[in-house]
């Protein structure tokens, strides 16, 4: 007889003979996954682990455990993840939020203050994470995810309804172009995640990063391309007093703080994030 134990060691094993780090964790996911169980909270996952397994179980876990092996990331595996402490539906074609990504919200909820009823634009939205955040941690009138990817915008589509957000809506359309920022009101606040790998970057990647899309990570030779687009195009949607708030790749502040000041942004100043790199850069106009 084998028990939802020894799978779950089993499993985990596999992943650490593979190099893998967070295995106890990961295997605890994919049992969780395999078992219909929460890992996280609830007596069904103990259960799980105490039953006999069947041949249905084994080869659900052991399938599981295969997709890991051969890099795909945990969270596309899982089909969502955590922001902010909200659900966020991910998937092929939509960048896994990271945690990192979260101090974008903490900077805009300090800057709001007292400011109410605020319009905010997420440019390249893609999960819809930071949108989605913003809805439901800022005093927001609306919240306009603009989004170009058919693929991400079904993610968005569906993360802003699992998350109940009524006042957010979708954009279809391209950061880069001036025809996108003309069809949306002026706006109080844009955040932006934008893709920031250069293409020295790119031909480095962590084997699971290479399952998410290009057109989310890669930002040109320099990683900049989006930087200079959007500063350009979308300083000048900001209501007086509006911020422009980019979440950035390594060492590349003082380029966009360049940017942004060359656009009429002012006290323009960058973050570091809870692991010491330099990640967030915002201007007021
Ligand atoms: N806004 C999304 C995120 O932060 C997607 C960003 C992107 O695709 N570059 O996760």
């Amino acid at each position: 007889m084998v028990t939802g134990r020894e799978l779950l060691k089993n499993a985990r094993e596999r992943l650490e003979q593979a190099g893998l780090e967070n295995t106890a964790m990961e295997a605890a996911e994919l049992f969780a996954l395999a078992t219909g169980t929460d890992c996280r909270s609830g007596a069904a996952y103990g259960d799980a682990l105490e039953a006999e397994t069947d041949d249905k179980l084994i080869a659900a876990v052991g399938e599981l455990t295969e997709r890991r092996l051969s890099g795909e990331p945990l969270q596309y595996i899982i089909g969502e993840w955590e922001f902010y402490g909200l659900p966020i539906k991910v998937g092929k074609g939509v960048l896994i939020p990271r945690p990192e990504t979260e101090l974008l919200i903490s900077l805009s909820k300090a800057w709001q203050g007292e400011r109410r009823s605020l319009t905010v634009i997420d440019l390249c939205s893609g999960s819809g994470c930071i949108g989605i955040a913003a809805a439901k941690h800022l005093d927001c009138e609306k919240v306009f995810c603009v989004e170009r990817s058919e693929d991400a915008l079904m993610y968005l589509e569906h993360n802003i309804k699992r998350n109940g957000v009524k006042n957010a809506v979708v954009i279809k359309g391209d950061v880069t172009l001036t025809q996108t920022a003309d069809s949306l009101p002026d706006a109080d606040l844009i955040v932006c995640n934008p893709p920031y790998l250069t293409a020295q970057d790119m031909r480095e990647l962590q084997k699971e990063v290479t399952f998410e899309p290009e057109e989310a990570l890669f930002g040109g030779e320099d990683g900049l391309d989006l930087y200079r687009d959007i500063t350009r195009i979308w300083s000048k949607k900001l209501k007086p007093g509006g911020m422009l708030i980019f979440e950035l790749g390594i060492e590349q502040e003082e380029d966009v703080a360049q940017m942004m000041i060359q656009h009429g942004l002012k006290n323009v100043r960058w973050r570091k994030d809870s692991f010491g790199k330099v990640r967030c850069i915002y201007g007021i106009r």
